[in-house]
Parts: structure tokens; C-alpha cells; sequence
């Protein structure tokens, strides 16, 4: 499935008005993470609308302390591997934070200026599903073919790039598996030979 428009066809769209311009149009990493509402719960609505600025404060004791919160990520990928995609990739979601990486040989701030920021919804802990893995490593794959500055070694956690503040996607999130997972959807006939 292509991407057109910053929109990538296979998800289903929710906008989210949490977005602002790249400065440079870059799009050139990927920082995974993960989010469960409430914490360790998984379905319903909630993600969504905290990423739409909707989420009702009075609805769990948590939301209380987020509903304000103007956040977002590109795509979420859901525990059945759904994908929901809140942001065009062109544009800059507010996934990151504060956040620094070693790009070569240089040390760079705010991802969110030149990062896609996918959310898997996990809670760090929980096996994550081979579905999200699949989904994940299909939308790599398009994003990859259609920002060729994207590659396999500019994927990366939140937990790297803001280490004292964040853990996701945490120690459950099989990047082994991921890998592999990426390397037959880029090319299925070295998964049938395998
Ligand atoms: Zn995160």
C-alpha cells in the first residue's frame, strides 16, 4: 500500500490537530513506542481521544492527569494490528520530547523535527502481538520506499532517545523479531527459501 498525501492507504484515518510543520521537511527516523488507557488496559477509544484532544478527564482517575496533554504520533498500530494513522507523515507530530540521538557523527535534539512516531499499543510488559509486529514491518517497508532517507539503522525507541525519562516500547518489544519480520516483508522470497 502507498503512501499519498503524507497518508498511508492501509491505515485508518482519525486527524489529530497535534501537528505543526517540519523545519527542515525531513523524514529521516523512526522512534517506536508504546501506550496502553488506562495503563495496562487494551481497546477502546481512549488513545484516539487523547491524541484528538477529546479524552474525557472525568472518565478514569489517570485521564485526569494527561486530558490537557497536546500529544500525538503519526500512526498507532492496535493489539489486532489495526493501524490508525492521526498525522501525515510530512507534517510533525508530537510524539518525543525532549530527546537527543547520535545521528553519525553529530548529536541531535527533537526528533519530532525529522522522526515518524508510531505508538504500538502495549504496556512494555505484555508480549506484543505477532499482528502488530506484521503491521509495523508493512508500514516500515512503505515509509521507507517512499522517504529514502528512512533506513533500517534510523529505527529507534523512545526509551534511547529520552532514556531518564521513558522506557517504551519497553522490554517486551522483540527487536530480534521485528527485524526479521522487516527483512521478509522487504523481500518475501528470502522468507519462502528460509
Ligand atoms: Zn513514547
Amino acid at each position: 500500500m502507498p503512501i499519498e498525501a503524507g497518508w498511508w492507504q492501509a491505515a485508518r484515518r482519525v486527524e489529530s490537530p497535534n501537528h505543526n510543520a517540519r523545519p527542515h521537511g525531513e523524514v529521516s527516523a523512526l522512534v517506536l513506542h508504546s501506550i496502553s488507557l488506562p495503563p495496562g488496559e487494551f481497546g477502546g477509544e481512549h488513545i484516539e481521544r487523547l491524541f484528538t484532544n477529546t479524552l474525557d478527564p472525568r472518565a478514569h482517575p489517570y485521564f485526569a492527569t494527561i486530558a490537557d496533554l497536546r500529544v500525538s504520533a503519526h500512526l498507532l498500530i492496535r493489539r489486532d494490528g489495526e493501524c490508525v494513522q492521526f498525522v501525515p507523515f510530512d507534517r510533525r507530530a508530537w510524539h518525543a520530547g525532549r530527546s537527543r540521538w547520535f545521528d553519525g557523527e553529530r548529536e541531535r535534539c527533537e526528533l519530532n523535527d525529522f522522526a515518524v512516531g508510531i505508538e504500538l499499543e502495549g504496556d512494555e510488559v505484555s508480549a506484543y502481538r505477532d499482528a502488530q509486529y506484521r503491521s509495523l514491518a508493512r508500514v516500515t517497508v512503505a515509509l521507507m520506499t517512499h522517504y529514502p532517507a528512512l533506513s533500517p539503522e534510523r529505527i529507534t525507541s523512545h526509551a534511547h532517545i529520552a532514556p531518564l525519562r521513558k522506557t517504551d516500547p519497553g522490554p517486551a518489544f522483540d527487536w530480534a523479531y521485528f527485524r526479521r519480520c522487516l527483512y521478509a516483508e522487504r523481500s518475501p522470497s528470502a522468507q519462502r527459501t528460509a
